[in-house]
């Protein structure tokens, strides 16, 4: 059996897999939507459409022909048994399958960054995606519109449209940025969504929101907005998403139900689908500032990583160590050990085998004495093959065995480089340095002082540790 068939063979029951989730899902979503029509057709919610899609782009297992069908039979199955005609259901979930497809047609061309929201751009594709889907079945339901519900052609188009649009907007961003099923399982107790310290957005959307109702008023629609845009400054993404639909979901029932004073009652077809695609506008907004926010701290985060760390090893900088070893030195109540670890003769390993190779014995000396450390220890390379270990709260003896425990990992194997690989032997010579708790010490003294120990242990003939202090030296 060659690899092909194998992955042809695994792959089927993987996407039947999917397929009968999807199902169940999408069954469940079906009942939801018509059991959550509170007045009549006009309030009804409808999120079976957004999921199906947003299951889909995140689950490519999903999207295959296994997915459509079952997705497509989830809701037959639900509109049957609620009573639908057969023709009738068949129209509609025609319509439902068709803005899928349309809308999942769009968003799967682009690349993952957009559909994960991760992109400044995204809610605009959605905004796309949404518009594309919604048009597609707009046409179908509009066309279908003067036989089953009355009304004429455009007016169903539009109404179509408008309510397809406005669900995708409303749903497909809470899908697309949660945590994957298996994160939350795992991690659910530090899943940082929303920053603890920051409700106050949650309450000043609630308090707009009350606002909303007591003054009134077509404008009422807009004053959570500030609200939802702190959100989006402190919160996750997907946070901001389920909070303004939340907001959404409340505003929308609120108006379809005829409680917002100055709005003369219950709004008709034409006023309510002018309210949900102005809730919808309002909702692209804070969802993309909080994606905007998210990946400018994950810019900013990355280069603050940069500009501590060394590029060839990923071992901290010079710069950084020292500012982390002054706060440690500062702060220690016990002794504190610095090594200065120096490769002996590099040159020649530069020489014989070339520069790259040179680079990859760099990077497995730093993978090796990380392995050795503690999480609490610092390691930093502060020259071209000069590493530096400072290790807080050990004795002189812990600090001197630490010593040659490194010494050990570093020469022990020789480094593997290249394809086929080649066998470079490297020996280190290492500086230590004690200081005592309250000496005073800077970390560019005890350095100078592991510095001298090194100078020492290269002269004694490379290859071992020496200690600062001891023997004279
Ligand atoms: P010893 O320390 O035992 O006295 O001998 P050495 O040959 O290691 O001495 P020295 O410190 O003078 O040489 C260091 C060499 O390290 C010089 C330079 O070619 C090499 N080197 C410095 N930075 C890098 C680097 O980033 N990559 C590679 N491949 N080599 C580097
Ligand atoms: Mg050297
Ligand atoms: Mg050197």
């Amino acid at each position: 059996m060659n690899a092909d068939m194998e992955l042809r063979i695994t792959a089927v029951p993987l996407a039947w897999r999917a397929a009968g989730v999807l199902f169940v899902v999408i069954f469940a979503a079906t009942l939801f939507g018509i059991y959550s029509r509170p007045v009549g057709f006009l309030a009804s919610i409808w999120p079976a459409n957004a999921i199906m899609l947003g299951l889909m782009l995140r689950n490519p297992a999903m999207a295959q022909v296994p997915g459509w069908l079952a997705g497509f039979a989830g809701f037959m199955v639900g509109d049957l048994l609620t009573g639908s005609g057969l023709e009738k259901a068949l129209v509609l979930n025609l319509a439902n399958i068709v803005s899928i497809s349309t809308a999942y047609a769009i968003l799967i061309r682009l690349p993952r960054e957009i559909c994960e929201l991760r992109q400044p751009v995204s809610m605009l594709w959605i905004l796309l995606a949404a518009l594309g889907g919604g048009f597609a079945s707009g046409l179908i339901g509009g066309l279908a519109s003067p036989r089953y519900w009355g009304g004429d052609v455009l007016s169903g188009i539009v109404y179509w449209t408008a309510g397809e649009f406005v669900t995708f907007i409303a749903f497909l961003p809470v899908i697309l940025s949660a945590p994957p099923l298996a994160e939350i399982r795992k991690y659910w107790y530090r899943l940082d969504l929303v920053n603890r310290s920051d409700l106050v957005p949650a309450m000043m959307v609630l308090l707009s929101f009350i606002a909303s109702l007591l003054i009134g008023g077509p404008g009422a629609v807009a004053f959570p907005v500030l609200a939802l845009l702190w959100c989006g400054l402190t919160w996750s993404v997907f946070a901001t998403a389920v909070l303004t639909l939340v907001f959404g979901v409340m505003a929308l029932g609120v108006i379809a139900s005829g409680m917002v004073p100055h709005l003369h009652g219950v709004p008709d077809k034409a006023a309510l689908s002018s309210f949900r695609l102005g809730a919808s506008a309002i909702a692209l907004v804070p969802i993309t500032l909080a994606i905007v926010m998210h990946s400018r701290n994950e810019l900013t985060d990355r280069l603050r990583y940069l500009a501590s760390h060394d590029a060839l090893t990923g071992a901290t900088n010079r710069a950084a160590f020292h500012e982390q070893a002054s706060k440690r030195l500062a702060a220690a109540d016990r002794s504190t050990a610095m090594m200065m670890i120096d490769l002996d003769h590099f040159k020649s390993v530069n020489d014989t085998w070339g520069h790259a190779a040179g680079d990859e014995v760099l990077r497995e000396t730093a993978r090796r004495v990380v392995r050795m450390l503690r999480p609490g220890d610092l390691f930093a390379r502060v020259g071209g093959e000069e590493f530096v270990v400072m290790i807080n709260e050990v004795t002189l003896e812990q600090a001197q065995s630490v010593a040659q425990r490194l010494l050990t990992v570093i020469s022990e194997q020789p480094v593997r480089v290249g394809n086929p690989p080649i066998l470079i032997a490297v020996t280190t010579s290492i500086g230590l340095a004690v200081a005592r708790p309250g000496s005073a010490s800077s970390p560019d003294a005890l350095m100078q002082q592991a510095d001298h120990a090194l100078y020492q242990a290269k002269h004694d003939g490379r290859n071992r540790v020496v200690t600062a202090g001891l023997n004279g030296k």
